[in-house]
């Protein structure tokens, strides 16, 4: 097996019983990058440059999402008007990969701020699926998903907001997980949408999962949103056993309009588990119809305000109107928005200006709040008859670059199975599990209650390792 097919754990065990040197490993993945990169274009810059900090101690070489603060480097959110950003801070998350041993490459491409489920409104061009390069690898973390699955990270960190982590995850055939809201601190993540937003795992496997999941996950007073809950070793989870687990299946997730051959698979998945132990309850969501609607007042919202500092003061791009005579700030601050935003970006401005503005408040934004109440509590009473819910992760294999580009509600219909899992704020996790007639990867998604991440990693675990998915990949 090459070098950069390797999983963390298989590199960490050859490391320690000095199978293999971490600069033989850091060579081979800058030489996979130099290699593969121009064809996914996983990294907006060239990876290599971006290596930072480097100590003796450091093996692991891990993706950052451009969105995620590297203390003096670019972190551009794939966003022209981020052009030439360079936080004065690490992120909390950042911060502790250093000190665990990892070697950070960041400028992992995304779409324009996280707006996205394609990579493909990055303003740095698309990144491209390993498995199709003709193909989308998912967003918005599409350039964390693209760079595991070709090997040019070991593993990679991305944000979630309603399925940025997990829908590339399915489509580039790897593991990805978005950890209970205030598992993992925010702190140094530009903000998106804050009530939803959270950081985690992109690996080749489970156990990947679990280790990287032990790094990031913890309480930070810089991130008021963060919980003072201990986080546990996951990977005392991956024990392959899940004899008694109750497993719900909401019929609101197996509908038509799904990828018959996404929904083949899935069924396989649950039949595997079940000759595993694990018992099936058909259960009920009923507010799931409703979730796309409300995450995408909610989500535009939060984004609205967020991007308001964004002005050419501060931050990245200063543009100046062409019109000598109209020099006023607020002119400065038109320009430089005009100019520093993408399409989807200004759609989403204005959609969540609109909803927050007066008269429309309460017939909008405090109505999308209440109907998100009634998500949450659909999963409440979930989670009295079962322990993990399972469903596709998403309703279809990655689609052709281009191909949603002008038709942004379809687009956002890609994500009606991870959104709820944001806007009720609990753990779930996509992994590989089979492929379709054109071999591209389908996944299956675990959700559990708040903190039950041991409980979605059990579950996965032990369906992985009764399956060969996460065994291949990708051929570039
Ligand atoms: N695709 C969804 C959106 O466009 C989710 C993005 C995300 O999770 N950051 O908002």
């Amino acid at each position: 097996m090459n070098l950069f097919d390797l999983t963390a754990n298989e590199i960490l065990k050859k490391i320690q019983c000095s199978e293999l040197k971490p600069s033989a490993l850091k060579a081979a993945i800058i030489e996979r990058n130099s290699l593969v990169n121009p064809k996914t274009n996983a990294f907006i810059r060239t990876p290599d440059a971006v290596t930072i900090l480097n100590t003796d101690g450091d093996v692991l070489p891990v993706g950052i999402k451009d969105n995620i603060c590297i203390k003096g480097h670019l972190t551009t959110c794939g966003s022209r008007i981020l052009d030439g950003f360079r936080p004065p801070y690490d992120a909390c998350v950042v911060e502790k990969l250093r000190g665990a041993g990892n070697v950070i490459f960041g400028g992992l491409n995304m779409d324009e701020f996280a707006f996205g489920s394609s990579c493909e409104t990055s303003f740095y061009g698309p990144s491209r699926n390993p498995w199709d390069l003709s193909r989308v690898p998912g967003g918005s973390s599409g350039g964390s998903a693209a760079a595991v699955a070709a090997g040019q990270v070991v593993w990679a960190l991305g944000s979630d907001t309603g399925g940025s982590i997990r829908q590339p995850a399915s489509f580039c055939g790897i593991v990805g997980l978005k950890p209970t809201y205030g598992r993992v601190s925010r702190y140094g993540l530009i903000a998106f949408g804050s009530s939803l937003d959270q950081i985690g795992p992109l690996t080749k496997d489970v156990t990947d999962c679990a280790l990287l999941l032990n790094v990031i996950g913890g309480f930070d007073p810089r991130d008021s949103t963060s919980m003072d809950v201990a986080v546990p070793d996951y990977t005392q989870a991956l024990t392959k056993d899940v004899k008694g687990l109750r497993i719900g299946i909401p019929k609101e997730y197996f509908i038509d309009g799904i990828q018959p051959e996404v929904l083949t698979a899935v069924n396989k998945a649950i039949e595997v588990l079940k000759g595993q132990g694990a018992l099936i309850v058909p259960l009920s969501l009923p507010h799931t119809e409703y979730a796309v609607a409300t995450y995408y007042i909610v989500a535009t919202a939060e984004a609205s305000s967020n991007l308001a500092r964004f002005d050419g003061v501060e931050f990245g791009l200063r543009a100046m109107p062409s019109v000598p005579r109209k020099s006023s700030l607020l002119d400065m601050y038109e320009e430089t928005r005009a100019q520093g935003f993408g399409n989807e970006a200004k759609r989403r401005i204005m959609l969540g200006t609109y909803v927050l503005s007066s008269g429309y408040y309460e017939a909008y934004y405090l109505r999308a709040q209440k109907v998100r109440t009634l998500i949450k509590q659909d999963f409440d009473k979930a989670f009295n008859e079962c322990d993990v819910i399972i469903s596709p992760t998403s309703p279809t294999t990655s689609f052709k670059i281009g191909e949603k580009m002008d038709d942004p509600i379809a687009m956002y219909l890609s994500d009606i199975f991870t959104i709820p899992a944001n806007l009720a704020g609990i753990p779930a996790i996509s992994i590989p599990c089979g492929f379709d007639s054109a071999s591209l990867p389908i996944g299956l998604q675990f959700m559990a209650k708040p903190f039950a991440e041991e409980t979605v990693l059990r579950a996965a675990y032990a369906y992985e390792q009764a399956t060969p998915w996460h065994e291949r990949r990708a051929v570039l």
